[in-house]
């Protein structure tokens, strides 16, 4: 395509300030005549279809419209995840969903939704379902089996599924024959619309099942164990199949989504397999070393903290993180050091530090060497510009 996009309103030759219809209008009389089925082989008149499918799928659209018209291009494009977005995956340019079946036969066919003619009757698919899940950091580290108690549409024990009376069966619609269409000539176009009478499901339930009123489905609490594999984090989730609510009249069911949100730890936090603890410990034990206890998610740990230990040092304990989710071994879990500066001193303990820091004198550590060096520089250049 040019890298210069024309205007949408030019690309369909209308106004700005066209209606809806007009719109829809211009744009199937382009469609008609650059549709690619009527120009094979045709490049330019394949690009022209796109460019007019483009600036109609903005212009019919209010939100996306009204984007464009305060940003242009970019607008349209922007924040709606530009063009694609909801097309049919054998739909070409979105086509048949602009038309519906109006053009399928002018045009050769395409997509044609297939019906149960007096056989078994297919109802919609169920809808797909979440559940959010909290779990604890512990759980979530080794797993857990739980117990949902999930409010869904389960298939009906009544008629099976299929919302007729026990020993009836759904019939052909007699308006449409089975075929959940009806279809008439107008011009040049057989053009099918989806019968009213049975909603374009093909059948029709004469007796209706009293336990579902012909729904085929009811509304269930159903109980069931999930087993929460041991390294999951937080909004991963869990699908089980055609555990969703059950599909219309013996449809297929949609799935459930197990949704999970790990609960935070009081001493613990993770970044992704690693699991993160602060330790405290005196700066007496800092500067001298020390040994101390560090709890992990697998028990304690006896942990050797060298002489001189600066705040905010982090040491790693191999394999004590959170497994991997997939079975990739183990995180780590990292221990990050917290020299805590007292704040209750006993007139004996300053006395004390008093002391050590005459007997310190200009005895400085590296850390404020360095910084004092720095700073004599900084203050030096700031008396060169006054
Ligand atoms: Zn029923
Ligand atoms: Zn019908």
């Amino acid at each position: 395509m040019a890298a210069h996009k024309r205007d949408y309103y030019e690309v369909l030759s209308v106004p700005r300030t066209a209606g809806t219809d007009e719109i829809k209008k211009a744009y199937r009389k382009l469609a008609l005549k650059f549709h690619p089925d009527r120009n094979p082989g045709n490049k330019e008149a394949e690009e022209k279809f796109k460019e007019i499918s483009e600036a109609y799928e903005v212009l019919s659209d209010t939100q996306k419209r009204q984007a464009y018209d305060q940003f242009g291009h970019a607008g349209a494009q922007g924040g709606f995840g530009g063009f694609g977005g909801g097309r049919s995956a054998e739909g070409s340019f979105g086509f048949e969903d602009l038309f519906g079946d109006v053009f399928e036969d002018f045009f050769g066919g395409g997509r044609r939704k297939t019906r149960a003619r007096g056989g078994e009757r297919r109802g919609a698919r169920g809808e797909d379902l979440r559940y959010m899940l909290n779990i604890s950091f512990e759980e979530a580290a080794f797993g857990k089996k739980v117990t949902l108690d999930i409010p869904k549409d389960v298939p009906c024990e009544t008629c099976h599924g299929s919302g007729a009376k026990p020993g009836t069966k759904p019939t052909a619609c007699t308006q449409c024959e089975g075929t959940g269409e009806i279809r008439f000539q107008q011009g040049f176009f057989s053009i099918a619309r989806t019968c009213n009478r049975c909603r374009g499901e093909g059948m029709m339930i004469s007796s209706p099942c009293a336990t579902c009123r012909g729904e085929g489905k009811v509304r269930m609490h159903k109980k069931m164990e999930v087993d929460i594999p041991g390294g999951v984090d937080t909004g991963q989730s869990l699908r089980l199949s055609k555990e969703g609510n059950a599909g219309a009249q013996g449809g297929p069911a949609g799935d459930l989504y197990v949704v999970l949100q790990v609960g935070e730890h009081a001493i613990f936090s993770r970044e992704n397999n690693d699991v993160i603890c602060e330790v405290p410990v005196s700066f007496a034990q800092a500067a001298l070393g020390t040994e101390i206890e560090v709890p992990t998610l697998y028990g304690k740990v006896q942990m050797k903290i060298p002489a001189g230990t600066q705040w905010g040092k982090v040491f790693r304990l191999k394999d004590k993180g959170f497994p991997d989710v997939h079975g990739y071994g183990k995180g780590d879990q990292l221990v990050k050091i917290v020299v805590e500066t007292p704040t209750k001193l006993s007139s004996e303990q300053k006395e004390i530090l008093k002391r050590f820091a005459d007997i310190s004198g200009d005895d400085v550590e590296p850390l404020r060497k360095g910084f004092l060096n720095k700073m004599k520089d900084f203050l030096g250049c700031l008396f060169l510009v006054f």
